[in-house]
């Protein structure tokens, strides 16, 4: 934060996963804050969380690009610093997913060691880092966290970016407990927004060289931005994200609780942006998908009404299973917090009377198979039972 109390924002132009090219465009993100070397020191144990959603590949945009990750964790190594990466992906494969997405190859190449969040420990683990969302045990041995998040839409909070990507210490069956007790965006928000507070990396990077637009934050198309935003301050990475992908700030839920509750970084007058001028980096065709409702959601930062709270759920889209993609692999059975997807004929099921919109179904679906509609439930439910 600078004297003025303005969180400073780096935006660098990265046109292309080539490691000069990241290289270059890393060592320009951290020159306001004079180097990486600022944010650490030799000896110390650095853990890079990337955003590993899904076992997908690089080129789907679904993750934090490998090569991203590798270039960082070469210059953690060369200040002298033991190098870790760690997430906890929405599935039930977790080493196939650091495969698939790369980062079993980073670490081959760098050095670095993995931490099998999911496997670290579960929501009974003892040595749990907190005892309200039971953040994973892996964090406890880490001397700092660089959070490298992807920029995507997000079905429930509108864009996913730093903040967002925290979520993914929270390991195991927690996560999607905390779904199923939060189904609305904004109250879940609230919790994103306290997990990353308790996580506190000290630098955020958001990897928007080709970002996420429409069904996010699985199933939407990759586009080309060019860019890597970071800064201290996760927030003032997410707005800075926001506005350059048309977002009104109130529309990404998790900057709607920040700002409701006065964090630094959740308002346009909060940023000192160095780099790149945001301007020059508008995406103005950029698809925000169905986004939740931003102004309601700002609403609610200010009047928590039971009425308000109705209206806005009333108005979110459900999950529509697209049955010309669907593998019939059960994988968005699996997942449903609620646990009311059901496989008949091998085809998914949706009980839509009970469905919470939590969207973890999509999340899961790896053939893209699940659209997102504002549907009359009685009708489709009709529908399908015909
Ligand atoms: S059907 Fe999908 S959106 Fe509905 S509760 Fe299950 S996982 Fe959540
Ligand atoms: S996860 Fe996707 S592909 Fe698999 S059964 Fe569900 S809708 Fe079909």
């Amino acid at each position: 934060m600078t004297e003025t109390g303005k969180s400073v924002v780096s935006i660098a132009d990265c046109k292309r996963y080539h490691y000069d090219t990241i290289r270059e465009s890393l060592i320009n993100i951290f020159t306001p804050w004079n180097s990486l070397g600022s944010f650490i020191t030799a000896g110390q144990k650095v853990l890079l969380k990337p955003n590993l959603l899904a076992a997908a590949p690089p080129e789907e945009a679904v993750t934090t690009h490998p090569l991203i990750v590798e270039v960082l964790a070469d210059m953690i190594r060369e200040i002298g610093c033991k190098v870790y990466i760690g997430d906890s992906p929405g599935n039930d494969r977790e080493e196939y997913t650091y495969e698939i997405t790369g980062m079993k190859d980073v670490a081959l190449k760098t050095g670095a060691e993995i931490l099998y969040f999911n496997q670290h420990n579960t929501e009974e683990d003892a040595n749990a880092v907190d005892n309200v969302y039971n953040l994973t045990g892996a964090l406890t041995d880490m001397d700092l966290i660089i959070n490298l998040a992807k920029l995507k839409t997000h079905s429930l909070t509108g864009l996913t970016g730093a903040v967002k990507n925290t979520y993914g210490c929270v390991a195991g069956k927690r996560k999607k407990k905390l779904h199923f007790e939060h189904p609305l965006p904004f109250d879940f928000s609230r919790h994103l927004v306290d997990i990353h507070l308790l996580v506190k990396p000290v630098f955020s990077l958001i990897d928007a060289v080709v970002a996420m637009e429409g069904m996010g934050p699985r199933s939407g198309k990759p586009k080309h931005l060019g860019l890597l935003i970071g800064a201290e301050n996760a927030f003032a990475a997410d707005l800075a994200a926001a506005v350059i992908t048309g977002f009104k700030p109130n529309q990404v839920t998790t900057l709607a609780v920040a700002r409701a509750r006065g964090i630094s970084g959740a308002v346009p007058g909060d940023l000192q942006i160095h780099g790149k001028e945001i301007q020059d980096c508008l995406v103005k065709d950029f698809d925000r998908g169905l986004a939740s409702d931003g102004n309601l959601a700002g609403l609610l930062a200010r009047f928590p009404l039971v009425w308000l709270r109705n209206n806005m759920n009333r108005r979110r889209p459900f999950p529509v299973i697209n049955i010309g993609k669907c593998i019939a692999c059960g994988k968005c059975s699996t997942g449903c917090p609620p646990q009311i997807i059901s496989l008949k004929d091998k085809l998914p099921t949706i009980e839509y009377n009970k469905c919470i919109r939590c969207y973890c179904c999509q999340e899961f679906c790896p053939a893209g198979a699940i659209d997102l509609e504002r549907i009359n439930i009685r009708r489709s439910h009709l529908h399908e039972q015909g």
